[in-house]
């Protein structure tokens, strides 16, 4: 089935007890059961929700993975997927990646005794070479918030064989239009379905999507358990979003090149950070696992100061000065003290995410407002 056809139909099948063609927001805690134990595989909400299950049904599918998993956010989904740890176990991770993620890994987790190594992914051998017996994860992102950078997942999920350890992929910022990082030997795919897959800016929620059925259960086990599960509201809002996928991401990935193209040529322009440009260090790979590059890019004015960026981040009209991505509308972001504020600055520094580093999530809007917004903004 075409990707188009996929994202309309996935996980929705006509209501069973009235045929309504939307999957019904099923606003219940429980269900009654004919006689104890004797129910309709329903028993708490906590545990199992019909609009949940059409959504969870619906991330499997276009992720071209067997089970879904519905969680309360991003950074729930990230929580459940390091529960299957324990004390003692080495996780090997980007050290480029989403501040949330860092933040869980180094002030929630390492004090329970999980060991975390951060190196450059997009290198592949710095993975192999922090391997131990102790690796029992990989957690990559590609590509990379905000720099951009693309790891080779194939060549990563090798690694992950052969070792013996999970590949968790944490596929936001591509979607699942552009990247099914389970095609390429991952073990598991994490999103912030706040981001594309919702669309709209108007939910908090995230999700895993594997194919191996033990792997289903105990992450199953701790969504239950732990309970960081979306109520059936925002689960309606994502099925919503999920049919529009594709025209949006194509409509971003439009845009998203004509502006960081724009943005090349401006004369105050310094570097753009943008995965579809042909001299893109990793634009190889990019075009290898990627179908396009959608509309996420960074970057930095030939005035380097934190006061011109300042300047600019404020005299957007179109562009939003917010966090989040993935939205119908354009937002801008400046990296260091908002999304990544809490990476301390020296290591923020060395990995490239300098202080005058901007941030756009390039939306659906014309793009001739757009860059027409940008160049009165850059002034
Ligand atoms: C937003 C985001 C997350 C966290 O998701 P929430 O839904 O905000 O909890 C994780 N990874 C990436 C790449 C993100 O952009």
């Amino acid at each position: 089935m075409k990707l188009a056809t996929k994202y309309i139909h996935a996980g929705t099948e006509p209501d069973p007890s009235t045929g309504a063609i939307m999957t019904p927001i099923y606003q219940t805690s429980t269900y009654v059961q004919e006689a104890p134990g004797v129910n309709k595989g329903y028993e708490y909400a906590r545990s199992q929700n019909p609009t949940r299950k059409a959504l969870e049904d619906a991330y499997a599918q276009i992720e071209n993975g067997k089970f879904g998993l519905a969680f309360g956010s991003g950074v729930a989904a990230t929580d459940a997927v390091i529960k299957l740890l324990s004390p003692g176990d080495e996780v090997i991770c980007a050290n480029d990646m989403y501040g949330g993620t860092y933040r869980l890994f180094t002030k929630i987790f390492a004090k329970y005794g999980i060991q975390f190594t951060y190196v450059d992914t997009t290198d592949v051998d710095q993975i192999r070479k922090a391997i131990s017996a102790k690796t029992k994860l990989i957690w990559i992102e590609t590509p990379t918030n905000p720099l951009m950078n693309i790891t080779d997942i194939a060549a990563v999920s090798a690694i992950a064989k052969e070792a013996k350890a999970i590949l968790c992929v944490d596929n936001t910022f591509a979607s699942p239009y552009l990247q099914n990082p389970l095609d390429l030997g991952a073990d598991i795919v994490m999103h912030s379905a706040t981001k594309y897959l919702g669309g709209h800016s108007d939910v908090i929620q995230g999700c895993l999507v594997m194919n191996d059925v033990a792997l289903r259960e105990q992450l199953y086990f701790i969504q239950k358990s732990c309970g960081a599960v979306p109520g059936p509201m925002d689960c309606f809002l994502v099925l919503r979003g999920i049919k529009t996928l594709h025209v949006r991401m194509q409509r971003h990935c439009e845009n998203g090149e004509k502006v960081a193209r724009f943005l090349r040529n401006h004369p105050k322009v310094g570097r753009v950070y943008w995965c579809g440009f042909e001299d893109h260090h990793n634009h190889g790979i990019a075009k290898k696992q990627m179908r396009g590059f959608g509309g996420m890019m960074s970057f930095t004015l030939k005035d380097d100061s934190v006061d011109n960026a300042r300047r600019v981040l404020s005299s957007t009209k179109v562009f939003a000065l917010a966090e989040s991505l993935g939205g119908v509308e354009s937002l801008i972001n400046h990296p260091a003290s908002m999304t990544h504020a809490s990476i301390p600055r020296e290591e923020r520094i060395k990995n490239g995410l300098t202080d005058s580093l901007i941030r756009l999530s390039v939306g659906i809007e014309d793009a001739e407002d757009l860059i027409a917004d940008l160049n009165q903004a850059i002034g």
